[in-house]
C-alpha cells in the first residue's frame, strides 16, 4: 500500500468541527487505500497563547522550560484528532515525539532533526490504525523535549515522509497552494502549479510561511514529493520539484516579505581586524541566527555595524552585544523594531541582469527608502520601514509578475 504523510496546519484543526471535517477526509484517504501517517499542529492560535504565558513571567524565558510549554499544544490536537477518527470507527493511535522517537539535537527552539526510528509507526501501520503524530517536537539525547522553530510541523512531516520513504508529503493549509505572494495581502497572487526546491527555500527563508524553511531543504536533500494544498477543497495544489529548462523563462516566481526581523547596529566600531568575529562569535554561541549583514567604513576609522535577527531572538541578542560594545569601544548601540525585509525571487535570474535595478526602480518610484540590500543567485532582499510592506509588496507583483496570464 502506497504510504502518505499528511500535515494539517492550525487553521485545519483551529476547533472541534474543523478537527472532526479533517478526521472524515483522512479516514476518506484510508478507504481509498492509502496507508496514512498523520501529522497535526497545535490548534490555531495556542502556540502564540502559550508563548505569552511565558512572557508573564519572564523577559527571556528559559529555553527548556519553554520548548516543554510549547509542546503541550501538539500534544492535546494529536489527542482530539485520534479521538476523532476513533469515533469515526477509524483505528487510531496517537504519538508524541519522544514516543515515536523523533531524535534531534539539543537547540531549544530551533532544534534539527537527526533521526527518525519508524518501528513503533510502522506497527501501528501493520496494525491498520492511522498514525497521528506530534509535530513541531522531538527529544534530545537526554530526554530533553525540544521544539523545531515556528511552523515547524512541516519539517516534522517532510522528516516523517523521507525516514518512511512515503509516496507522498501533502501539506494540508488554508490557502489552495503557494502563490506568487501572500494572497492574504495581494488580490493579484497566483497559485503556482509548481515551483522548484530553490526557489521556495528562498521564498519560505524570506517570509513566505506557506511552508517552513527546513522542511523544504529536507525535501530538496531527500527528493520527497511534497504537494501543497487547501484542508477545504479538493483541488490540485503546487508541487514541489526539480528545477527544469522551462522554469528559466519565469524571471521572478514570488515576492516575499518578513516583518519579523529587528535591526540591531554597533555605532562607530574602531576598524581594524577581529571585531567582527568578537561581535559575531558570542552570537552564534546563543545559536541566534543572523541574517543581513552591512558594514559601513568611515574617514575616521571607524565603521558602523548593522545585523538584523529574528524578533524572537532580538532581546538576547542585544543582551550580548550591549555587552560586546564597551569591550570593543564603539559608541553605541541603536535596535529598529519596525522593519520589514520585502523579496523577490526567481531561477531566471540566473541568466538574466537588471533584476535588481527594476527593484530598486519600482521602489524608488513609490518614494519607498531601501535600508539594506542583500542578494543570492536567485533572490533580492531589501529592508524597508514596516509601514510600507504591503505597498512593495503590491507594487514589485506588479512590475514582475503582474496580474493576468498562467504561473
Ligand atoms: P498552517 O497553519 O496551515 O501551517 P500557515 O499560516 O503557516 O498555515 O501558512 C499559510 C499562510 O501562509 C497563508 O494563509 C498565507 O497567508 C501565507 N502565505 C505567505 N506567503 C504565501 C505564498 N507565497 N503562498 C501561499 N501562502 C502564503
Ligand atoms: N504550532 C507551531 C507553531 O505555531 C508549529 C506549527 O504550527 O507548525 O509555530
Ligand atoms: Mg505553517
Amino acid at each position: 500500500m502506497t504510504l502518505l504523510v499528511q500535515k494539517y496546519g492550525g487553521t485545519s484543526v483551529a476547533t472541534i468541527d474543523r478537527i472532526k471535517l479533517v478526521a472524515e477526509k483522512v479516514r476518506g484517504a484510508k478507504q481509498a487505500g492509502y496507508d496514512l501517517v498523520v501529522v497535526v499542529s497545535a490548534m490555531a492560535g495556542e502556540t502564540n497563547r502559550l508563548l505569552a504565558l511565558a512572557h508573564e513571567i519572564s523577559e527571556i524565558p528559559d529555553e527548556r522550560e519553554k520548548d516543554v510549554l510549547l509542546a503541550s499544544g501538539e500534544q492535546v490536537s494529536v489527542a482530539l484528532f485520534s479521538l476523532a477518527l476513533k469515533e469515526l470507527g477509524q483505528p487510531s493511535r496517537s504519538f508524541l515525539g519522544h514516543q515515536v522517537r523523533i531524535e534531534t539535537d539539543n537547540a531549544y527552539g530551533k532544534a534539527r532533526i537527526r533521526n527518525i526510528d519508524s518501528t513503533k509507526i510502522l506497527q501501528s501501520l501493520q496494525a491498520g490504525e492511522v498514525v497521528v503524530v506530534a509535530g513541531f517536537q522531538g527529544v534530545d539525547e537526554d530526554e530533553n523535549i525540544t521544539t523545531l522553530g515556528r511552523g515547524g510541523s512541516d519539517t516534522s512531516a517532510v522528516a516523517l515522509a523521507a525516514f518512511l520513504n512515503a509516496g507522498a508529503c501533502e501539506i494540508y493549509t488554508d490557502v489552495e497552494g503557494v502563490f506568487t505572494t501572500d494572497p492574504g495581502i495581494c488580490a493579484d497572487a497566483r497559485k503556482l502549479a509548481r515551483i522548484s526546491y530553490d526557489e521556495m527555500i528562498e521564498l519560505a527563508s524570506t517570509g513566505a510561511k506557506v511552508l517552513e524553511i527546513r522542511s523544504v531543504e529536507f525535501a530538496k536533500n531527500f527528493a520527497v514529493p511534497v504537494h501543497v494544498r487547501s484542508t477545504f477543497s479538493n483541488v490540485e495544489g503546487t508541487w514541489l520539484v526539480r528545477e527544469d529548462e522551462t522554469m528559466e523563462d519565469v524571471l521572478v516566481s514570488g515576492v516575499s516579505y518578513d516583518k519579523n526581523e529587528v535591526k540591531i547596529t554597533l555605532l562607530r566600531v574602531p576598524d581594524r581586524p577581529g571585531l567582527a568575529a568578537q561581535i559575531f562569535g558570542p552570537i552564534a554561541d546563543a545559536h541566534i541566527v543572523v541574517d543581513m549583514i552591512i558594514q559601513n567604513a568611515s574617514a575616521d576609522g571607524t565603521t558602523d555595524l548593522t545585523f538584523t535577527v529574528s524578533k524572537g531572538d532580538y532581546k538576547r541578542a542585544l543582551s550580548i552585544v550591549e555587552k560586546t560594545a564597551p569591550a570593543i569601544a564603539a559608541k553605541g548601540v541603536n535596535v529598529d523594531t519596525d522593519i520589514a525585509k520585502v523579496s523577490v525571487v526567481g531561477v531566471g535570474m540566473r541568466t538574466h541582469a537588471g533584476v535588481a535595478a527594476k527593484m530598486f526602480q519600482v521602489l524608488a518610484e513609490e518614494g519607498v527608502n531601501i535600508e539594506m540590500i542583500s542578494t543570492s543567485e536567485i533572490k533580492i532582499s531589501v529592508v524597508i520601514a514596516a509601514k510600507y510592506t504591503e505597498l512593495a509588496v503590491r507594487v514589485l507583483h506588479d512590475a514582475f509578475i503582474g496580474k493576468q496570464g498562467t504561473v
